[in-house]
């Protein structure tokens, strides 16, 4: 429940934006320059360890802010009442919209795509994670432009194992739910594919599956909550971990979206694409294809995309066959994906799975 909203010196109260896990967000007019703008603050009874975290993310976000798909912030501080806050970019809704009935039309999500995997590579390039992919975090603004929001579990990347994790149900990656790994860009990129798996399908299959078997337990009576909890975690871990990819295609989505995701959605990390760059690539590519125009990959100061034109776009200037499309298309692989694969595969093998961190794991389970 969203708490009461506080006083904020050189801000008017407007009325309520959304609620999180640790925080309540709540549309405020600033007095200079006068706008508006979205507060995120921190729950009052949050006085440990979330203050620290909710300062890194109001760190990290100012550090990857200037990348045109990543929420921006503008100010943090403390209410009267001693709650951090931070005054950041409003938004106009969330991509959670095409989890409750919207449908989204193929142009629109394959720029959505793009401009969200151009905004992790971004924050991967800068030496962060973000750890909390899912369409809830990622916000859409009055001009339709998607930005990655909420980092309010992001981490260093150098710094993972020391950064205590804390997962999204049905978007977590299963090393994460069952390994006890804090995460790696694999990771992120396994949340990145199911989140745009859910877009497209209009809901996530995992909560579905875990939804309807826990309708039927928690019908029979005398179940306590903390049963309840041990179950769904259960379930969900079963879930995710036995979970066949379910072809789009069938339903006329093209093929290669499937490729893309069906690579993300990888069990073994190892199998999935690289990096976010690779990502942002495959799905220009499809664009190309589609004979839509391309998104830019946009990574601040370096514009990836004419670099990767010579080997992505070579068929329509070099008039390449399909078939080569294909080819170049499973085998795009980019020198700094190479070396950050390094990286999370580090991560993963040096994940330690103790008892705090296992934890924390599960500290937003029935927020
Ligand atoms: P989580 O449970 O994902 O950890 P959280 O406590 O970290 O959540 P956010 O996800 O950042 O909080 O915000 C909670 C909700 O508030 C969002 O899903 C969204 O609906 C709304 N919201 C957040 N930031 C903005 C914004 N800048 N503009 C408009 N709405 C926002
Ligand atoms: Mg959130």
């Amino acid at each position: 429940m969203i708490s009461k909203e506080p006083i904020l010196s050189g801000y008017t109260y407007i009325r309520p934006l959304g609620s999180g896990g640790f925080t309540d967000v709540y549309l405020y007019q600033q007095f200079n320059p006068v706008r508006d703008v979205a507060v995120k603050v921190l729950k009052a009874e949050l006085n440990g360890i979330e203050r620290q975290l909710f300062i890194t993310e109001s760190n990290i976000m100012a550090a990857c802010g200037m990348h045109p798909n990543v929420l921006n912030v503008y100010e943090t501080g403390l209410s009267q009442d001693g709650r951090l806050f931070i005054a950041m970019e409003k938004a106009d809704r969330t991509a959670d919209e095409y989890l409750s009935g919207n449908k989204i039309d193929i142009t629109t999500y394959l720029d959505t795509a793009v401009k969200i995997a151009n905004a992790l590579e971004f924050v991967n390039e800068k030496g962060y994670l973000h750890r909390d992919i899912k369409p809830e975090n990622i916000l859409i603004d009055a001009f339709n432009t998607p930005k990655m929001a909420d980092f309010g579990v992001s981490c260093e990347l150098a710094k993972v194992q020391q950064s205590p994790v804390s997962l999204s149900w049905g978007w977590a990656s299963p090393e994460i739910m069952e390994l006890g790994s804090h995460g790696s860009i694999q990771s992120d990129i396994y949340s990145f594919g199911i989140s745009f798996y859910s877009i497209l399908t209009g809901a996530n299959p995992f909560v579905q599956i875990a939804n309807s078997k826990m309708d039927k337990i928690s019908n029979s009576a005398g179940v306590t909550e903390t049963a309840l909890k041990g179950k769904y975690r259960e379930i969900m871990s079963k879930t995710v971990s036995h979970w066949e990819y379910q072809p789009l295609a069938t339903n006329g989505t093209p093929r290669q979206i499937d490729q893309i995701l069906s690579q993300a959605l990888s069990f073994d990390p190892k199998k999935r694409q690289n990096s976010f760059l690779e990502i942002s690539q495959q799905f220009t590519t499809v664009q190309q294809q589609l004979g839509l125009t391309p998104t830019a990959i946009s990574l601040g100061g370096v514009n990836s995309f004419n670099s990767a034109s010579e080997s992505v776009f070579a068929p329509s200037k070099n008039n390449v066959s399909n078939n080569e499309i294909n080819q170049m298309f499973n085998a795009s692989t980019v020198q700094t994906g190479t070396q950050r694969r390094t990286v999370s595969r580090t991560n993963l093998q040096t994940a330690k799975n103790s008892t705090k961190q296992k934890k924390s794991l599960f500290s937003k389970l029935f927020k």
